[in-house]
Parts: structure tokens; sequence; C-alpha cells
């Protein structure tokens, strides 16, 4: 048995310095992934440090129709909030299919970001896998890869972003802001989640001590029509195979404004960056959706098991621009 310490800070600055006090630290939220990866042992956590008495939950409104979310905001909370509901409902309903009820109820807006990135060889205490060990290797290349990602991956690592509303989240250009013993600072959502590369250890840019606080959505028209869509082998408690979250607007038959990005495929939150460029200006029907998926999709490495995620990923891109378009809650 390792031991383990804690401590439960009264602010931010509080917060801050006792987890820069301790090189183990790590800050206990939810709990829901930070005490489960210590259970399992793959978590070196040796001191928590509970911020659950820090005011950061609430669900707010901001200038141009944008909402600033609480980092300790509660998943089911943010989910049932009505500015969240009317403004964005494809955040609202990522964080409705992710987890389980329980789990909504417990974790955070803050820690769902955190949570690590992760595949069964990780959990599993002696694969070689490079998250867990690095140097070691990546059990998932030649081994069980169906659940893995097809974008985004590296010869060390093909984890897939476990996510959901992170998905919502960098279609709509969130801003992760933070607080830490450097200062504050404001990190947009697709900077926030790091490609595996050579060090698929490191997955986000925070420093030791560092506490998001808040998540700021700017207002953004397109988020009205926006839906989630989420394609899983059961249909609750169960991980994406493939999800997105689309929101696409057009005049005259063509497409003036989109945002798409896809769970479930990534080593990230993947913002289809090039599908976007190809349908704005174009003509928003169902050819046009299905190039610029394919497109999107040209950059896939699938693997030995996963490789019917490519056409997967084309099909659930179609079905939320054509949900998004018709103004249809799937
Ligand atoms: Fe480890 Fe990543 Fe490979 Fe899974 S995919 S075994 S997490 S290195």
């Amino acid at each position: 048995m390792r031991p383990l310490t804690y401590s439960r800070a009264r602010d931010v600055g509080d917060a801050i310095a006792l987890a820069a006090a301790s090189p183990a630290s790590a800050f206990l939220a939810g709990g829901t992934n930070e005490v489960d990866l210590i259970r399992a042992g793959v978590s070196r956590s040796g001191h928590l440090v509970d911020i659950n008495d820090l005011p950061l939950t609430a669900v707010e409104d901001r200038p141009g129709g944008g909402l600033r979310i609480g980092a300790l905001a509660r998943m089911t909370d943010v989910a049932r909030a009505p500015i969240v509901v009317r403004r964005f409902p494809a955040i609202s309903r990522a964080l409705l299919l992710g987890a389980s009820e329980q789990l909504r109820n417990m974790a955070t807006m803050g820690g769902n970001l955190c949570q690590r990135t992760r595949c069964p060889y990780l959990r599993d205490g002696v694969s070689p896998c490079n998250k867990r060990e690095p140097g070691t290797g990546c059990s998932a290349l030649d081994g069980l890869n169906r659940g893995h990602a097809i974008l985004g991956t590296s010869e060390r690592c093909i984890a897939t972003h476990p996510s959901d509303v992170a998905v919502a989240l960098v279609a709509f250009d969130a801003v992760i802001r933070t607080a830490g013993p450097g200062g504050e600072r404001a990190i947009a959502a697709d900077d926030f989640f790091l490609l595996p590369g050579d060090t698929p250890e490191v997955e986000h840019p925070l420093a030791h001590g560092e506490l998001i606080v808040g998540i700021d959505v700017p207002g953004e028209p397109l988020g009205i029509g926006s839906v989630y869509l989420k394609f899983r082998d059961r249909q609750s408690y169960e991980f994406a195979l493939v999800s997105v979250a689309a929101a696409v607007e057009a005049e005259d038959g063509i497409v003036t404004g989109v945002r798409l990005a896809l769970g479930g495929v990534g080593t990230k939150p993947w913002r289809a960056r090039r599908a976007e460029a190809a349908l704005v200006g174009g003509p928003a029907d169902e050819a046009a959706f299905r190039r610029a998926a394919a497109l999107e999709l040209d950059a896939a490495v699938p693997r030995r098991y996963n490789a019917f995620k490519v056409e997967l990923a084309r099909r659930a891109v179609v079905r939320g621009l054509t949900h998004s378009l018709r103004g249809a809650r799937p």
C-alpha cells in the first residue's frame, strides 16, 4: 500500500500553494478519474488537495451570448442549465451522453478536461505502455485496438481521448482559464489537448500546481442549432466509437458557417478544420457533406481492428451536419 496524504483548500490561492508544496500532489474534485487511477495503481499521486470548497460552480451568462462555466460545476448541472441548453445544445447533449448518471452528478467540468487519455493497457498495470511507463512501448499498436484512435496518433500512443463535452467545447472555440504559481492563463481548448507525439505521458500544458478555474465559451449564433451525436457499442455508460459535434447554417443553399469536431477517433478532441474549410461557400447538401467528411478522414491511420471507424466517422459527419441543417434533434 502506498501512503496518501490529504489537505483541503480554502480558496484558489491556498489550493495552488498546497499543490505546489508537494511534487506528488494532485487536485481532487469529483474524484471520478483520479481516485480510480490511484486505485488501479496508475496514478502516482501521493498528496491530494481537495478543491471542493472553492467557489467555482457557477454557470454564467457572458456578453454576446457566451457562457462562463466554473471548473467545479458538475456535469449534470451544466447539462441542465437553461442557458447551456438554449445556446449550445451540443454541449448539453455531449454532457448527458457522457459516463453514467452517478458519475455525471460527481464529476466536474475541470476534472472532465483533465481526465487521462487512456486505454485498457494503461489500466492493467503490466502491459508495456508509454503513458504509464515512458519508453516501454505501446501494447495497442499490434494488440486489441478496436476502440483506439485513427487521427493524431503516433508510434508511441494511439489512445483515444475519452471526453464527450471536450469535443463540443473544441468545436466552439472554448477557452480554458487557469491559475497557477506562474499566474493566470487563458488557453484555447484546441491547444489544451496535446497530441501524443514522442511524449504521450504529457497530455496538457498545465504546470504543476496550475488549476483550471473556468471555461469560457464565446457567443456564437451557430451554437443554437448545434447537435452532438454519439455512436457506441451500448446506449449508456460507454465511450464513443465515433461522436460528432456539428453546427451548420446556409443561405440560398450555400454554407455560410460551420463548426465541426469529432470524438472517439482522435488522440485529442478533433476539430475537423479541413472539412470546415471545404464546406464554407459550397453547397449545403449531402454530397458536399460526404466530400468534406472524406477529406477530413484522409488523414486517418487505421489499425488492424479499428479500420471500421473511418467509414463510421464519415457517416457520422454527414448525419451530424444534416441534423443541424434541418434543425432536427437526434
Ligand atoms: Fe499506453 Fe497509449 Fe499504447 Fe494505450 S495506446 S498502451 S495508453 S501508449
